[in-house]
């Protein structure tokens, strides 16, 4: 059995969910579509997604809605209507719609999560009646039977259950169709995942059924060596370890969610990333183990927006429970950090900037120089993250100096070098202002004489 996992894009229009059902017509064994909501039909278009966060900003500040729910039902008409669909469907969808807007709004988030939610929920709907109007026998299937998810205020994730409870879907005589982005806490309490979840669905879904494969179908054709908006044509990467994926999860990578590789990963069912325009390209495939190809180096990815929280105190390396202690000042502030560097006297903490405002970073400066009794700290803004990945760079000698010398030639000095513990990864702090320059330079050091 395969699940397959169709993005906004891919079901944006009429047309578009017409290429879906050819697609999942074409093979018997896709026998579980989760859906994303109708995303963008042009770069100027706006998702649906987004005219719900849209609506429900402004029932919660007791604004007009009519024009902004108007919006929304308009595009599910615009589907209906090419699919030859019965329009009734539609009144359907706008008064579900009226519903969630009359809901609690006392959790300014779960009223949004809910309104959200409509957003996949309607459409997979909609995919199940057009699925049976042109004879592919399909059932819509909430993530009500056995989707389960925490309670808050955690950001959102599957409990355990939740595998056994989807896993009956197997035995599935119809198409199913799921609704991504969103589970029901034990107390039928709806709450969405991160942006891009539906991604993450589709993975659960994946797991508890065991499938042969999980195809991951978007509007691009596979996954690229590194981000194509900087670098010109860059290698398609066929296959990748969901280890090195994990690695590369900044930006340029961002194809398929990060959190969307656990699930799978646990159980070892292989990812396709396809494209819904182009079904007969092969696609990337993210697969537990993969021969090595003599290439040391699989991708690259960058990510600007990393603030560094830099401490020195003398004999840092003989004072116990001191690297506790100041983890801990960031975790009482809520911010998690992604890598920790450090000398024997110094340590720096790297972390996203998004999470740092002028009084939580006062705060954090006042406590590690009190508390810790620091001789210096500091808050540093305005890095990238440059990520080199590949399963074979743990038995190349040399990589590191290539990286760095590439690196020098740009004029830009290394803030920072972190080798993961499991050396599949390379990462190197940077200013800003270097990162596509960078990105541009090690793509030539490393991928210039591969064929694409
Ligand atoms: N529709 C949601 C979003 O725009 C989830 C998804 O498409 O995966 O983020």
């Amino acid at each position: 059995m395969i699940v397959c996992k169709f993005g906004g894009t891919s079901v944006a229009s009429a047309e578009q969910i017409q290429k879906v059902a050819n697609i999942v017509k074409s093979n018997p064994a896709r026998k579980i579509v989760a859906v994303s909501a109708p995303g963008k039909r042009s770069s100027d278009d706006i998702k649906v997604t987004d005219l719900l966060i849209d609506l429900s900003n402004a029932a919660l500040n007791n604004d007009d809605i009519e024009q902004k729910l108007q919006k929304v039902v308009t595009r599910y008409q615009a589907i209906a209507d090419g699919l030859a669909l019965d329009y009734a469907i539609c009144d359907v969808i706008s008064e579900d719609l009226r519903e969630r807007l009359q809901g609690d709004k006392s959790n300014e988030e779960l009223f949004i999560d809910n309104l959200k939610a409509s957003g996949e929920d309607n459409n997979a709907k909609l995919i199940a009646a057009y699925f049976n109007s042109i004879d592919m026998p399909a059932r819509y299937v909430s993530p009500k039977e056995g989707l389960v998810v925490n309670d808050l205020p955690e950001r959102t994730f599957a409990l355990p259950e939740a595998y056994s409870n989807l896993a009956p879907l197997k035995d599935t005589k119809e198409i199913i169709v799921f609704p991504g982005f969103f589970g029901y806490t034990k107390a039928g309490i709806l709450r969405t995942f991160d942006r891009g979840g539906s991604d993450i669905t589709g993975s659960i879904l994946a797991a508890a059924v065991e499938a042969e494969l999980y195809e991951n179908f978007t509007d691009v054709d596979c996954v690229f060596s590194a981000n194509p908006k900087v670098v010109n044509d860059p290698v398609e990467i066929k296959e990748i370890t969901y280890r090195e994926m994990r690695e590369l999860s900044y930006a340029g990578f961002s194809v398929f969610h990060d959190e969307a590789l656990m699930p799978v990963y646990k159980i070892g069912v292989p990812v396709n990333i396809k494209n819904t325009n182009n079904p007969s390209a092969p696609g990337t495939r993210i697969v537990p183990n993969r021969p090595a190809t003599g290439r040391p180096v699989t991708g690259i990815s960058a990510d600007s927006g990393f603030s560094t929280l830099y401490v020195s105190k003398y004999l840092m390396n003989r004072e116990v429970g001191f690297g506790r202690k100041l983890l801990q000042i960031l975790e009482d502030e809520n911010i998690s950090y992604e890598h920790t560097p450090s000398g024997l006297d110094d340590i720096s903490v790297i972390m996203r900037s998004n999470q740092l405002t002028v009084e939580n970073e006062a705060r954090i400066l006042a406590r590690v120089k009190n508390e810790l009794s620091a001789d210096d700290v500091q808050m540093r803004h305005g890095f990238s993250m440059i990520v080199i990945v590949g399963e074979g760079m743990r038995n190349n000698t040399g990589l590191a100096a290539r990286a760095a010398t590439a690196i020098s030639k740009t004029g830009a000095n290394i803030e920072m070098i972190n080798q993961g513990s499991s050396e599949v990864s390379l990462v190197f702090g940077v200013l800003q202002e270097f990162e596509n320059q960078i990105l541009q330079a090690l793509y030539g050091e490393f991928f210039a004489h591969v064929q694409a």
